[in-house]
C-alpha cells in the first residue's frame, strides 16, 4: 500500500480538531484532520438525549461563529452544537476525513516524523496533533461486581428514563452529568437515590451574571493550575431548563435520597461514607466564595449590578443529610439501575512513544509534547482552566498552531543549509 504523507496529521474531528485545522490553515500548515466515525462524535452517541450545553451559547462557541437561531443567552442542545460544528468544519473548509480511525502511532525508524497506521492505511507526518478528547474511557469503580442482580451503566451510556428498566435508581457521582441525569429521572417519576461526593457548585446566575461571565470577570477561566493538590474538581452545573443552580437540599425537597460517596458492596447492599453532610458543606463553601469574590469585584470596579442578597439564603439540611443512609440493600429498595456518573480516564495505549510519566499522563507544556513534533490539545488544564471546554480550546490550539508554524520554518531553514536545491513541499515531509 502506498504510503501518503502530510505535514501536520490531526487526530479526531472533534471541537479541538477543528479549532486545530482553523489555526493551521491561518498559518500556512498543510494540513489533515482524521475522525473515526463523525464530526463531533461524542456529542452525537456519548451524551444523553436532552443534554444542553453547560455554558449559554454567547460563551460556549468559538469567536468565529454564533449559534444559528438560539438565543445568545440560552443553552444549545446537543444537536444543536452537532450542527453548529458541522458547520463551523464547512465554513474554515476544514481537511477531514470522517471514518478513519488511528490504530498506532510510533517514530519513523529515520527518527523524522512518524508512521500513523490507520484503518485506512499507513500516513507519515512530520507533526501529529492528538485531538483525541479530555473524556476518552469511562470510568466505573469497581465497587459493584458485573454479575450483580443490577443493571450498571456509565452516564455516557444513559440516553434517557425510558431507556432505563422499570425501577428505582441509584446515581452515583454528583457533578454535571449525575446531577443533571439524576434531576432528569426524579421529573420523569423515578425513585432516585444519588450518591454525592466532594465537589463545587457554583451559582448559575448571580447579580444579572452567568457564572461563566463571573469566571472570566475573576480570571479563573485563565486560572493556570488546579489549587495545590488538588488535581480534579467535580463541578456541579446545569444549563437544563434554562439553567439554574444545582442545589441539592431542593432536590432533597422534591424526593431524591442523598447519600455519601459510594464505598463497597456485599451480598446485595452498597455502603456509603459518612461524609455526606461535609460533602454538602464543601459546596456551599464553593457556592459562597463565588458570591463572596463577585460581591468584591463588583466593589472594586464599582459596577452597578444588583444586589442579591437571598442567593445567600440556604434552606436546612434535609433528614438524607442530618440523618444518612450508610447502607442500601439494593432488592429491598427496588434499585434496578446504578448510573456511574463517575467520569472518564485517558486512553493513548495506541501511541508507542516515550511521551508519559508513569500514570501514563502525557508530558507536555501547554500542549507541547516532550517528543519533538507531538502535540496534544483539549486535555484538562493543558495550559488552563479553559482549555477542555469549546472556549477555551480553540486559544490553545492558536498557541500550537504558531508552535507547528514555527517549527516548520526552522525545519525547512536547517534542510535549506543542508541541501538548498530542496523544494520547501518536499522538506515538509521529513
Ligand atoms: C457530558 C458532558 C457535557 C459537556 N458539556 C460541555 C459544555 O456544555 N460546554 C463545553 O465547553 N464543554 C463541555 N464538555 C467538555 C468538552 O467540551 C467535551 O468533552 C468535548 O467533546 C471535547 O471536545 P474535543 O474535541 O476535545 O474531544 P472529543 O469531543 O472527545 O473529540 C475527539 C474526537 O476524536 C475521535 N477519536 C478518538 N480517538 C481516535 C482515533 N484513535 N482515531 C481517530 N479519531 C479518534 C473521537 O471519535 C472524537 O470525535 C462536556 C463534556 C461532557 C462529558
Amino acid at each position: 500500500m502506498p504510503v501518503e504523507k502530510v505535514d501536520t496529521l490531526i487526530i479526531g474531528g472533534g471541537q479541538a480538531g477543528l479549532a486545530m485545522s482553523e489555526h493551521l490553515s491561518k498559518q500556512g500548515v498543510p494540513h489533515l484532520v482524521v475522525e473515526r466515525q463523525r464530526i463531533a462524535e461524542r456529542w452525537r452517541s456519548e451524551r444523553w438525549d436532552s443534554l444542553v450545553a453547560n455554558g449559554p451559547a454567547w460563551h460556549d462557541r468559538f469567536p468565529g461563529m454564533t449559534f444559528a437561531g438560539i438565543d445568545p443567552g440560552s443553552f444549545a442542545t446537543k444537536d444543536a452544537i452537532v450542527a453548529y460544528f458541522e458547520a463551523y468544519a464547512a465554513q474554515i473548509a476544514a481537511p477531514i476525513r470522517c471514518g478513519v480511525e488511528v490504530k498506532a502511532l510510533s517514530r519513523k525508524r529515520d527518527g523524522a516524523g512518524f508512521t500513523v497506521e490507520t484503518s485506512q492505511g499507513v500516513i507519515e507526518a512530520s507533526n501529529v496533533v492528538a485531538a483525541t478528547g479530555p473524556f476518552q474511557r469511562p470510568i466505573i469503580p469497581a465497587i459493584v461486581p458485573a454479575g450483580a442482580a443490577v443493571v450498571q451503566i456509565h452516564s455516557a451510556a444513559y440516553r434517557n428514563p425510558d431507556e432505563l428498566p422499570t425501577g428505582a435508581v441509584l446515581v452515583v457521582g454528583a457533578g454535571s452529568s449525575g446531577a443533571q441525569i439524576a434531576d432528569e429521572l426524579l421529573r420523569a417519576g423515578r425513585e432516585v437515590y444519588l450518591s454525592v461526593g466532594p465537589h463545587d457548585r457554583p451559582p448559575r446566575r448571580y447579580r444579572g451574571k452567568d457564572f461563566v461571565w463571573w469566571l472570566g470577570a475573576l480570571g479563573q477561566w485563565d486560572a493556570k493550575a488546579a489549587a495545590p493538590g488538588i488535581e480534579h474538581v467535580t463541578i456541579a452545573v446545569s444549563g437544563a431548563h434554562g439553567g439554574h443552580t444545582v442545589d441539592f437540599r431542593r432536590l432533597a425537597a422534591r424526593g431524591m435520597t442523598l447519600l455519601g460517596r459510594a464505598e463497597s458492596f456485599t451480598d446485595g447492599t452498597v455502603r456509603f461514607a459518612p461524609d455526606l453532610a461535609r460533602n454538602i458543606a464543601r459546596g456551599d463553601a464553593n457556592y459562597l466564595s463565588v458570591l463572596d469574590a463577585a460581591d468584591a469585584y463588583v466593589a472594586k470596579n464599582g459596577l452597578d449590578l444588583p444586589e442579591e442578597p437571598e442567593a445567600r439564603e440556604l434552606e436546612p439540611d434535609p433528614d438524607c443529610v442530618t440523618s444518612p443512609l450508610l447502607e442500601l440493600d439494593l432488592a429491598r429498595a427496588g434499585i434496578a439501575s446504578i448510573i456511574w456518573a463517575t467520569g472518564y480516564a485517558l486512553d493513548f495505549g495506541w501511541m508507542k512513544l516515550d511521551a508519559f510519566d508513569e500514570k501514563g499522563r502525557p508530558l507536555h507544556q501547554r500542549g507541547v509534547s516532550s517528543e519533538p513534533g507531538l502535540y496534544f490539545l483539549g486535555l484538562a488544564w493543558l495550559s488552563r482552566r479553559a482549555s477542555p471546554f469549546i472556549w477555551g480550546v480553540w486559544h490553545d490550539a492558536e498557541y500550537l498552531a504558531g508552535h507547528i508554524a514555527a517549527r516548520g520554518s526552522i525545519r525547512k531553514g536547517a534542510q535549506k543549509r543542508l541541501n538548498p536545491a530542496n523544494p520547501p513541499a518536499a522538506l515538509c515531509q521529513a
